[in-house]
């Protein structure tokens, strides 16, 4: 038989489920993917079909397999990776579901969060979670399945039903339903666990009145969750991580003051604060970045909800592009925004503003104004949002940022990485390998197993692709944000 040579990293997203194996070298040798249903029952409410996200993931393992003819007596370990905060419950002895995954998009809870706050609960969930109260986390979202689903309730209270995050749900189905488990990062979503005591909270758990017997025993990061049974070959689970703090480890963001944003739809920023949680003033969450040897490292974390996005409206909406990469080319057309800013507050404002009654707004527009200083603009506006986030996170922790990593779809964009570094003033780098989620699981599970010795074998691994720079001298920096502030401000409030 084979000796194991490569790591499974399972990357269960938001649209769809990929498995990535990856060689003792970290180089990618094969990429199975499946996309999956997106449910809208009602206008805000978002699900998933659990068993589709399983059996999706289930056959993204098998394409990526067979692509390159690897057996599975060939994977050493599997680190999973997944959609943070999405919410499924099952029959313990059938394992069923009883109602579909509630995703984290979904609004449906909202009412019961504006309770909670309403009721003064907010500074008590936040001091204890590290999160503000808000439908994107698990917990009202397991309150809502106990409240309508019939007999939910009662069932749970009966020890009949158990609850999980993505994670969690994919360990039980893979291990055949012997380990019920999650680790730290995900159990940080939640808002249940006490990210303090790093354990589930019992005063959040009866002021929700939520049963302690649904919940998954939480773990390490990187563990032992089983083993996993890939055509009758037994692999060890041995990495599980939310997708954002997968994503800051698979940057090698190990250390203190470490940070990373992603560059997708939406974009991610979290900075490593080492053992200390940090109570944000600027309305970032403080969350769990992952938990080895018992020992559990914090991160501050801020989000941005339009990023990338924004440049699918300009070919979606505007049709100033086909392509999303001609953003970059049409913006290096003109020499400077031409006065122009684009504040891309389609759904509101995330950290720092919090401001769901923002809108987008356009402003600075003269005769002399074209698309591809709107094109710009657009463009900006990701780097100045990112810019906002990172100017919190150096506030509350008082760390000077020594460089920021960057990953996701958007940060291909070299205007854009250039722009980043001259607004922040901080290097921006790009690592060679851009699927740094799922490498992330991948370290997780490889440490755990051995592969390698512990993160410092693993950073000096870490390949820098692309390094940018700061140009701009500071005057310039200065103009721009002040121009962009006066932009967001013209933004808030506006559909209230
Ligand atoms: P997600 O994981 O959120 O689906 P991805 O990491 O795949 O996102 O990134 C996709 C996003 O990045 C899209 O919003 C797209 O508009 C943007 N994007 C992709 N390529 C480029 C590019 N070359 N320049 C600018 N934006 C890009």
């Amino acid at each position: 038989m084979a000796s194991p040579q490569y790591i499974l990293s399972l990357d269960q997203g938001t649209t769809s489920s990929r498995a990535i194996i990856f060689d003792m070298e970290q180089n990618i040798v094969s990429v199975g993917q499946k996309e999956f249903e997106q449910i809208f029952p009602q206008p805000g409410w978002v699900e998933h079909n659990p068993m589709e996200i399983y059996n999706s993931q289930l056959d993204s393992i098998y394409s990526a397999l067979e692509e390159q003819h690897i057996p599975p007596s060939a994977i050493s370990c599997i680190g999973i990776t997944n959609q943070r905060e999405t919410t499924i419950m099952w029959d313990k002895s059938t394992g069923e579901p009883i109602y579909n995954a509630i995703v984290w998009q979904c609004r449906r809870s909202a009412p019961l969060c504006e309770e909670l706050i309403a009721s003064g609960m907010g500074e008590t969930i936040r001091k204890k979670t590290g999160l503000l109260p808000d439908a994107y986390f698990s917990s009202t979202k397991i309150r809502w399945i106990l409240d309508n689903v019939p007999d939910a309730r009662r069932r749970a209270e009966a020890g009949e039903i158990l609850f999980g995050t993505v994670d969690t749900w994919l360990i039980w189905k893979l291990t055949g339903g012997k380990v019920h488990a999650t680790d730290y990062t995900n159990a940080s979503r939640t808002m249940l666990f006490n990210i303090h005591t790093l354990e589930w909270d019992k005063d959040l758990l009866k002021l929700l009145n939520i049963p302690e017997c649904i919940l998954p025993e939480v773990k390490n990061s990187s563990d032992n969750y089983g083993t996993a049974v890939i055509n009758g070959v037994e692999i060890p689970i041995t990495g599980v991580a939310g997708d954002q703090q997968a994503a800051l480890f698979g940057q090698c963001c190990f250390e203190k003051g470490e940070a990373k944003n992603t560059y997708g739809t939406g974009c991610f920023l979290l900075m490593n604060t080492g053992d200390e949680p940090i109570q944000s003033k600027n309305n970032l969450i403080t969350t769990i970045a992952a938990g080895i040897n018992g020992k559990v490292t914090y991160a501050l974390e801020g989000s941005v909800f339009v990023g990338g996005a924004v440049i699918q409206w300009l070919r979606d909406q505007m049709k100033f592009i086909t392509h999303a990469r001609e953003s970059e080319t049409m913006a290096q057309k003109v020499a400077d925004n031409g006065g122009v800013y684009l504040v891309p507050a389609f759904t509101g404002l995330g950290a720092p503003y919090w401001d769901m009654y923002a809108r987008g707004c356009l402003i600075g527009i003269t005769r002399g104004t074209t698309p591809e200083h709107i094109v710009r603009a657009a463009e900006e506006s990701i780097a100045y949002q990112t810019a906002d986030l990172l100017d919190a996170m150096v506030k509350d922790t008082g760390i000077p940022l020594k460089s920021l990593k960057a990953d996701g779809g958007a940060s291909a964009d070299n205007f854009l990485m250039q722009f980043q570094a001259d607004v922040t003033g901080v290097p921006i780098q790009r690592p060679a390998i851009r699927e740094t989620t799922a490498l992330g699981a991948a370290y997780l599970a490889g440490l755990y197993t051995g592969i390698w010795k512990d993160t410092n074998e693993i950073s000096s691994s870490w390949k820098l692709k692309k390094q940018y720079l700061p140009q701009m001298d500071h005057k310039d920096r200065s103009h721009l944000l002040e121009q962009w502030h006066k932009a967001v401000r013209s933004s808030m409030g506006w559909a209230r």
